[in-house]
């Protein structure tokens, strides 16, 4: 199931996106909320007469750097033995088609497409076995980060975290294999980054387990899986959409704040 967050013409609902009787995608509303088993209203609009909105509002986001080999050898870095973990304030949250504001005091801001996955239940010390369990389903993300402000503090929360920084959607698709999902970003069009979830060096199993050790994961909250090779910035005017295959395709434009 696809599940969308939609403004649609009385208010928000959450929504399954799904052929309708014609054919042509609807957005069916869910009652109340996403978790567990949803229920239905019976209320349905065709998707064309919606806007999706970020698919879920998360208390928490929490990342993963350096993930991928490729991309710690292209930062200069060693791929850490363990999972490298940082929050992004879920203030940063915005949903498909809405712009990346740039900073005034940034002179990079870079995108990093990633795979994410939603927590569907509260959970705290989960085994990796089990990890699959307690998630609602996955989406796709843009961890994007003012690179200068990130090098210069020494440590992320201002790179990472200001508004807009994290696009996510266009939903959560609850029945995808993401062990070996392609992952895309393209750059007004043109492919910069390009490669398998399967490269993920600790997959998201292990990230629950090395999280949830951690601290109490909620209905909701977001893990950005890590980005691979090819991160670079983006400029005004430009667009910016990040694709996982078996989930969709995530688009924002870039602007001046
Ligand atoms: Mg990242």
């Amino acid at each position: 199931m696809r599940i969308a967050r939609v403004a649609h013409p009385e208010g928000v609902a959450f929504a399954a996106v799904e052929a309708g009787s014609d054919g042509a995608e609807i957005a069916a509303e869910i009652a109340e909320h996403p978790f567990g088993t949803p229920n239905f209203t019976g209320r349905s609009w065709p998707l064309a007469d919606v806007r999706l909105l970020a698919p879920i509002l998360p208390t928490k986001i929490i990342c993963i750097g350096r993930n991928y080999a490729d991309h710690a050898a292209e930062m200069g870095t060693q791929a850490p033995a363990n999972p490298v973990m940082f929050l992004k304030p879920n203030t940063a949250v915005v949903g498909p088609n809405v712009p990346i504001m740039l900073p005034a005091d940034s002179s990079r801001v870079d995108y990093e497409g990633e795979l994410a996955v939603v927590i569907g239940r509260p959970c705290k010390d989960v085994p990796a076995a089990q990890a699959a369990g307690v998630l609602l389903g996955a989406t796709v993300a843009n961890d994007v980060t003012a690179r200068d402000h990130q090098q210069a503090d020494g440590q992320w929360t201002r790179g990472k975290g200001h508004d807009t920084f994290c696009p996510l959607g266009p939903w959560i698709e609850t029945s995808v294999d993401i062990t070996d999902a392609d992952l895309r970003t393209e750059l007004d069009g043109v492919v910069v980054q390009d490669a398998s979830t399967a490269l993920l060096l600790h997959d998201v199993p292990a990230l629950v387990e090395w999280i949830s050790r951690v601290m109490t994961l909620l209905p909701g909250d977001v893990i950005l899986t890590g980005t691979p090779a090819g991160v670079g910035p983006m400029t005004e005017g430009q667009t910016v959409s990040v694709t996982v295959e078996g989930i969709g395709a995530l688009t924002n434009p870039v602007a001046a704040r």
